[in-house]
């Protein structure tokens, strides 16, 4: 079933990728694997997939310790600082910075392992209440504090949309993503590449992938519903 999941996924991002003339390399699909088993992650690998997300440091960490292979562990949940240290030089890309606390806890402990770790400025486009994430015009202040950290290297933005029945619906939100994008990447701060653009998940990976998402973050569309009462 998983294999079958993901040729569908791979079919669509074929699919939106063509339709706005974008190259299918551009697109990094990340299975996320949140709550489900490590079988379930082989048959993604034996699929081909190499890119896995995670949204809790225990969880991830018990998965990495039983798959030896060499796959790109992305940590896309909230993170707290105290559990920095289990990840820093063992994960890909930490998605979820959005305070100076956490990328200097996040400094501190790569400097101890001397690894430099890259993440992601979470943006919370929509301005929603209940999710994490800075607001717009708090971006610029903190990449000028987070460009001062020797051991963090910010690849870009990530965003969480709204839930939305119709996929459309946040097409404005990915469109004024990728603006920021733009606009950040242009002013060429040192120690900020702007290189990634995290956003799209199930119910609207196609239209983000439209509106230039270069990395989209799977998990019911290959994996199935979540039961999180297990
Ligand atoms: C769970 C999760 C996803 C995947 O969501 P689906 O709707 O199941 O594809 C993507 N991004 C983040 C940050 C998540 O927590």
């Amino acid at each position: 079933m998983v294999k079958e999941n993901l040729e569908y996924v791979e079919k669509k991002v074929k699919a939106a990728c063509e339709r706005v003339g974008r190259d299918r390399s551009e697109v990094t699909l990340i299975a996320v694997s949140k709550t489900k088993p490590v079988d379930m992650i082989r048959q993604a690998m034996e699929a081909g997939a190499i890119d896995f997300g995670e949204n809790k440091v225990q969880e991830m960490c018990d998965k990495m310790d039983v798959i030896p292979e060499q796959l790109n562990w992305h940590m896309i949940g909230h993170l707290q600082r105290n559990k920095v240290k289990y990840i820093v030089d063992r994960v890909y890309l930490i998605h979820s910075v959005d305070s100076i606390r956490l990328a200097e806890q996040i400094n501190i402990e790569a400097k101890k392992k001397n690894v430099i770790c890259n993440i992601l400025i979470e943006v919370n486009v929509a301005q929603e209440e209940s999710k994490f994430g800075v607001l717009k015009e708090e971006i610029e202040p903190l990449l000028t504090e987070i460009a001062k950290l020797d051991y963090v290297r910010v690849k870009g933005f990530m965003t969480v949309a709204p839930f939305v029945e119709n996929p459309e619906d946040n097409r404005k939100y990915f469109k004024e993503m990728k603006k920021l994008f733009i606009d950040i990447k242009q002013k060429n701060y040192d120690n900020i590449d702007m290189e990634i653009l995290s956003m799209g998940m199930t119910g609207d990976y196609e239209v983000a992938i439209e509106e230039g998402a270069t990395m989209i973050r799977v998990g019911t569309g290959i994996f199935g519903e979540r039961n999180y009462n297990i």
